[in-house]
């Protein structure tokens, strides 16, 4: 259970009355007897959210947004405004970034960089390359040195994370194919050193994501903090950029418990002074607090049935657009909002076309048991035509999801604007 949370609410997520009537102009675009699907996007709780975690950071930070989280085009440009810069992990992402925001600072990091996606990042003359590997460090100097071109590079690392309490992922601190390992620092060193258009910028470290605790992220700030002083002592470097990576998490099982970002970052600011580091800037790259309370999914039920004893509700659509419970499996929160069937049914009602008070296993249309959204639901009342609105549904949702099995339609986007 984490330590210290906090309820703001620009982070709970959108309001009922919002989403029903964002589910009605969906209606209204549609054909009379259109059975919903739909992502449901807040984009101006998004932004209230977004100036919110920038504004309580100390001077020397940075926001970026990691990309992976959600790349549509509505979330980057509700966020080009507010954060500093983009994370790219693909040389897909950073040609679509780049595209929609030519003007914002770019960032390019993640394993297995092809040499066309880092020739492209020299190209585009980009902040800063976030280099995995001895390899890409000496194809990256290669490639400078071919082009003539400078480049700004952050050492990807991994470090030991012992004394650190883990998460349920972890990047780093034991074998991975993420970052150059500690050991190989002095190789890297040396690779830098003879190539001149390389400048190393910073070190970057991104080892735990899912992160809900406070105290824990702090202590893992400040063994990046110790990492990175010692390194330039050691080393005799002179650097003025640390990135911290991103990690911090959604409680899915609690989602009215948020990381208290305000506490976080009044206790990074006292680490900063501690540690001397007010001049050196600290970069974040933060994706899935971001922007996963401005989404949800909502399913308009299609059936109700009970199978060997057990309620199941099938509803419009399924893990092939919303993919997060099954990639996190865990249950993942929902509320229940009437349909407009409610209030004008045609259909025969029979027994098995409502719930009240039941468990219930919410499923979509896909013909595989694995297509499960929450299993074992307590309803207080359902029926045919009612939406299951899954809450926290803006990052990794669907963008992780496999779109094309069963050749369902898409969900429709729908962007709730001021
Ligand atoms: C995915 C990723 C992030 C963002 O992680 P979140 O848990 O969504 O904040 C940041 N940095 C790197 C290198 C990543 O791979």
């Amino acid at each position: 259970m984490p330590t210290n949370t906090q309820t703001s609410p620009a982070q709970v997520g959108i309001n009922r009355a919002r989403i029903a009537q964002a589910i009605d102009t969906i209606l209204a675009g549609q054909a009379p007897d259109t059975q919903v699907c739909a992502y449901i996007y807040d984009l101006q709780g998004l932004e209230a959210h977004a100036r919110h975690l920038v504004a309580a950071l100390p001077d020397n930070c940075e926001f970026y947004y990691a990309a992976k989280a959600n790349p549509e085009a509505r979330i980057l440009a509700t966020l080009a405004p507010v954060v500093h810069g983009f994370e790219a992990a693909s040389g897909g992402e950073l040609d679509w970034l780049h595209a929609c925001h030519p003007e914002m600072p770019l960032i390019f990091g993640g394993p297995g960089k092809l040499i066309s996606e880092l020739s492209r990042a020299i190209d585009l003359g980009i902040e800063a390359i976030h280099v995995e590997s001895l390899t890409e460090l000496r194809r990256l100097a290669a490639l400078c040195a071919q082009k003539q071109a400078s480049c700004r590079i952050l050492l990807r690392m991994n470090i030991s994370l012992e004394g650190i309490a883990q998460t349920r992922l972890t990047m780093g601190g034991k074998p991975t194919p993420f970052g150059i390992d500690a050991e190989d620092l002095g190789a890297a060193i040396d690779i830098i050193a003879a190539a001149p258009q390389l400048t190393l910028a910073g070190f970057h470290f991104h080892l735990m994501s899912h992160q809900l605790d406070v105290q824990r992220h702090l202590a893992l700030i400040a063994l990046y903090f110790a990492t990175f002083k010692r390194w330039c002592r050691e080393y005799c470097l002179d650097l003025g950029l640390l990135n911290v990576g991103g990690g911090i998490g959604v409680d899915y099982a609690n989602p009215e418990q948020v990381f208290d970002w305000p506490a976080f970052c009044a206790g990074l600011a006292r680490l900063i002074e501690e540690a001397q580091l007010t001049g050196v800037k600290i970069r974040f790259e933060c994706g899935r607090f971001v922007t996963a309370a401005a989404g949800c999914y909502v399913m308009e039920v299609l059936d109700i049935k009970k199978n060997h004893g057990e309620w199941f509700v099938i509803a419009h659509g399924g893990t092939h657009h919303f993919r997060t419970p099954a990639a996190q499996n865990h249950d993942h929160p929902f509320m229940v909002l009437p349909g407009v069937r409610r209030r004008q049914s045609t259909e025969t009602e029979g027994d098995d076309t409502r719930l009240v008070r039941q468990q219930a296993t919410l499923v979509g249309q896909l013909c595989t048991p694995k297509d499960v959204l929450a299993r074992r639901q307590h309803i207080e009342a359902l029926q045919l035509g009612d939406y299951l609105v899954f809450t926290h549904a803006g990052a990794y949702a669907w963008n992780i999801s496999h779109q094309h099995f069963l050749m369902h339609a898409p969900p429709v986007m729908h962007f709730i604007e001021s």
